[in-house]
């Protein structure tokens, strides 16, 4: 029996020294069962081991034997290091390029295990810039068959390979004690292996094909083990919590739609019945609206809120920036003008006694529709009867702040017993790809606004490099002298160094003093207090400002139809989905529009960028390129989630499985809605342990 359990410590376990354990724990593998979990990240194959004489030409090899003789040739770049290598059949020399340090580590004496492609130079045999491993005397490994070798994420500190000795050392009986969290006849319907096998086969694959089995389980278990975390909450919100039934008949929705000063599009209609269906019902309302920049979903928020309104009730809409909150604020305040409405707005910037007076009228139930920013979060925002809550440009919030309106909301409704939680809608422009969605926001039922509202024309892109600046701005004149307005975007505020070299202070003083002398330009970003921001961006609407030169605050929610021109300073250093944004911000009207990237991109991705860019205004299309280029940990919404990354499962390439555990945690959740049957311990414990505080679900069940 090992004298080991899969909790015991790596400095406890027989075989692997103190100086490996402590390098193991500084990558997260403190224990036994940690190692065991620790995957390669690929498999490379080696040869099998033969004698010298025996190898040929033309192929890779394998062998192992003592160095006789080493030796530094050459100059400069052109340095290598030769080395001859003998067993008792014959010899075989070796020669690595460019790398000279390695006469520190191998020298006469040394023996050698090595592999690489053979080559004839004259009557000797030649391997160029072999893999080697150094072999020391006690504990020689025996003669190797050809394998897979595990390759593992090492460190400075410990190597690939001296990782794969530890994880030798406990396998074998560490698996013996691997149980599964999935059931034989269940794994089996899935032509899955069981789970200690797919360590095993991960750790010491006999073929590829028990690679890409283990794999696929493993990944599987990732995707399942969300899945279900994901179902697991939404049962257990639907079985505890109430929202209120809102009114929704043909009075109320023709009251709603005598504010909008346009008809809905067949696409805004389609989506507002899931909507009313939704809230019309005591069920806790959790849907994703997903539209593209530009589709019209602030009157589908605006609508929802409403039926709040009209029941009696109140509704709350918070945006990510202070700068969106006030457009909102704006705009709806506008639609509503005429009504009985009340509005409120409520930012960061909100003056303290403007902000008290807010606070005491939302829970006396005076102000119908609060509209803010995530300041509508904190503890002192209390509501007399909060029904509906929108959060809109999600993207650009996490999983964690939709969570935590919920409970926020929930809370404030008192101690009844029979708790109330508002309806929650969350808006966001596509680019959240389909995968993605389905795994961050998997407890959402999804509504999408295909298609744009009438009569707009689609922007033109166009993507130049730095030199063409002049041109470009001499061009945007021609538009301003025309009428048209433009947005100029550039990256930083100030000197930002070396490597921002555009900011907006210096492009405002080139430009009034050049190509747009005697035209209004105006700054605006984030360091502008409320007034200054609100002042600025009623004169561009009201068109007495020609240009404005901004940084990203206007990215989101800036909704100016006459503006045409859209220029994007150093748009290389932005991402996919930011440029689709701030490009979002033209086109909103009838008039042709144009966006110029002045970029050049200093990194593939980079150029890929701006390509995609050019090449559609699709921001499905652009999401999904975004997706490929940048894998999925990297794009926004993945890291901002809050979710421990996947280990195995790949986003990109496990759809059909991501698919499978969608529908398997579903129904698996529809059976056994608080996974809390004999059977499911270990996965529920499993679960939760990687899942319970991301998701938010530690105390659930
Ligand atoms: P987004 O989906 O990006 O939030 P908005 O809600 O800001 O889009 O809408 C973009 C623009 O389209 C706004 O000017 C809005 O007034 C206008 N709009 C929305 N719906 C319609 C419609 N059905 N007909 C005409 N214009 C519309
Ligand atoms: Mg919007």
């Amino acid at each position: 029996m090992p004298s080991f359990a899969l909790t015991t410590p790596l400095h406890d376990v027989p075989g692997i020294s103190a100086r490996d354990a402590d390098a193991l724990g500084l990558l997260g593998v403190p224990n036994v069962g940690h190692l065991v979990a620790y995957l390669p990240m690929r498999h490379e194959f080696e040869e099998a081991e033969a004698p010298i004489s025996s190898l040929e030409p033309g192929r890779i090899v394998s062998a192992r034997g003592e160095i006789t003789a080493t030796r530094v040739a050459g100059m400069g770049r052109k340095r290598r290091f030769e080395a001859v290598l003998c067993d008792d059949s014959g010899r075989l020399d070796l020669v690595w390029f460019n790398m000279a340090f390695l006469r520190d580590k191998i020298g006469p004496g040394t023996r050698l295990r090595v592999q690489g492609t053979a080559k004839q130079r004259g009557h000797l045999l030649q391997v160029a810039n072999p893999r080697f491993e150094i072999l020391d005397l006690e504990g020689e490994p025996g003669e190797r068959d050809s394998r897979l070798r595990p390759i593992y994420p090492a460190s400075e500190r410990i190597n690939s390979r001296a990782i794969e000795r530890c994880v030798g050392r406990v396998l074998g009986p560490a698996l013996e004690q691997i149980e599964d969290h999935l059931p034989e006849a269940y794994r089996r319907e899935r032509d899955m292996p069981p789970l200690a096998e797919s360590y095993r086969m991960m750790h010491a694959p006999e073929s590829e094909d028990e690679v890409v089995s283990a794999r696929r389980r493993l990944a599987y278990d990732e995707l399942l083990l969300l899945q279900l975390g994901v179902h697991l909450k939404r049962a257990h919100l639907r079985q505890t919590l109430t929202s209120p039934a809102l009114r929704f008949d043909g009075e109320v929705d023709a009251h709603i739609r005598e504010r909008f000063p346009f008809a809905l599009t067949p696409e805004q209609d389609a989506v507002l019945r899931d909507i009313a269906k939704d809230l019309s019902s005591s069920t806790p309302t959790n849907r994703l609206i997903q539209g593209d920049v530009g589709s019209g979903k602030t009157v589908v928020a605006l609508y929802a809120m409403l039926m709040a309104v009209a029941t009696g009730h109140q509704s709350a809409l918070m945006a990510p920036t202070e700068l969106l909150a006030e457009q909102h604020f704006l705009s709806i305040s506008e639609m509503l003008e005429q009504s009985k409405v009340r509005v409120a707005l409520l930012t960061g910037s909100t003056p303290s006694a403007d902000r008290g007076a807010i606070l005491a009228g939302l829970v006396a139930g005076e102000i119908d529709l609060l509209i803010g920013t995530h300041a509508l979060l904190t503890e002192s925002v209390r509501f007399k009867s909060l029904a509906v809550a929108i959060i809109d440009e999600q993207h650009r919030f996490g999983v964690h702040q939709r969570a935590h309106l919920r409970t926020h909301a929930t809370s404030m409704e008192g101690s009844g017993d029979d708790p109330t939680t508002p309806h929650v809608l969350v808006m966001t422009a596509t680019p959240i790809p389909r995968t993605l969605g389905m795994t961050l926001f998997g407890d959402l039922d999804i509504s999408t606004i295909d298609g744009l509202p009438p009569g707009r024309t689609p922007v033109r892109t166009r993507v130049v490099g730095p030199e063409k600046r002049p041109d470009v701005y001499g061009w945007l004149r021609t538009k301003l002298d025309e009428g048209d307005q433009a947005y100029v975007v550039v990256p930083a505020i100030d000197d930002g160094g070396a490597d921002a070299p555009m900011n907006l202070r210096r492009l405002m003083r080139d430009l009034e003093e050049g190509p747009l002398s005697g035209k209004r330009v105006a700054a605006l970003h984030g360091r502008l207090n409320r007034d200054t921001r609100e002042h600025v961006m009623a004169r561009f609407r009201s068109g007495l400002i020609d240009c404005l030169v901004a940084t990203t605050v206007i990215e989101v929610g800036v909704d100016v139809p006459n503006a045409t021109v859209m220029v994007i300073e150093e748009a290389d250093r932005f991402g996919l989905a930011q440029l689709h944004q701030l490009r979002g911000r033209v086109g909103r009207g009838t008039k042709p529009s144009v966006c110029v990237l002045i970029g050049e991109a200093k990194t593939d991705d980079g150029r890929r960028r701006l390509e995609v860019m050019a090449e559609t205004t699709s921001g499905f299309v652009l999401a999904e390129r975004d997706l490929e280029i940048r894998g999925p940990g990297e794009l926004f919404g993945a890291r901002q989630s809050g979710l421990p990354p996947f280990q195995v499962a790949d986003l990109t390439r496990d759809l059909e499985l991501l698919a499978m555990a969608r529908r398997d945690a579903a129904a698996w959740i529809g059976r056994s809605p608080r996974l809390a049957g004999g059977g499911e311990v270990l996965v529920r414990r499993r679960l939760m342990k990687r899942y319970g505080d991301s998701l938010g679900i530690a105390d659930v069940g």
